[in-house]
């Protein structure tokens, strides 16, 4: 598998990623940050980690205090940055709000900024904005790998674990306003 050391170029607008490195973690993630702001991972990054994270805190305001004046391209097919495949366009919340690309061939996953924008601002509550991203994890390959099903009745007591995962950070984090 690729893994993104190198500068990726990104899969939705073709603009250089600029890495972001989070110490505690080891991994870089990508941000479209001279483009139009999308993330993406490489499948490694979901790992957890529970403590507060200052590279974190920091990426994401580096990510909310830009105007990204590139708008992706939302139709054409996109092709993984980390290892040449083409992505799969899901739709992974309830009411088919986030549409996030995966990789299903490293795992890779890439989320555009303007969804994350589009839940921010459907949901009104701080509540509804968390509990969006979360069932837009349990929708996921990530949520499926942790067992999770909505009808299983123990989402409650996942919700927490994602909430802990980087991709759950990061989602919950820029919808925090
Ligand atoms: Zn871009
Ligand atoms: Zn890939």
């Amino acid at each position: 598998m690729a893994d993104t050391h190198d500068t990726i170029n990104c899969p939705a607008c073709g603009t250089k990623m600029k890495k972001i490195f989070i110490p505690k973690t080891g991994f870089s993630v990508d941000i479209c940050l001279d483009g139009c702001g999308g993330i993406f991972f490489d499948n490694r990054e979901f790992q957890y980690f529970d403590e507060p994270d200052e590279v974190l805190d920091e990426m994401i305001v580096q990510m909310e205090s830009k105007p990204y004046l590139v708008k992706p391209k939302q139709d054409a097919v996109r092709v993984c940055p980390a290892c040449g495949s083409n992505m799969v366009k899901n739709h992974t919340s309830v009411n088919g709000n986030i549409i996030v690309d995966d990789c299903y061939n490293c795992g890779g996953k890439f989320l555009d900024h303007c969804e994350l924008t589009r839940i921010r601002d459907e949901y009104d509550t701080e509540k509804e904005r968390s509990e969006a991203a979360v069932r837009a994890l349990l929708y996921s390959p990530e949520g499926a790998e942790l067992g999770l099903s909505t009808k299983s009745g123990k989402v409650n007591e996942k919700m927490d674990k994602i909430n802990k995962s980087l991709f759950g950070k990061i989602v919950n984090k820029m919808m925090d306003k």
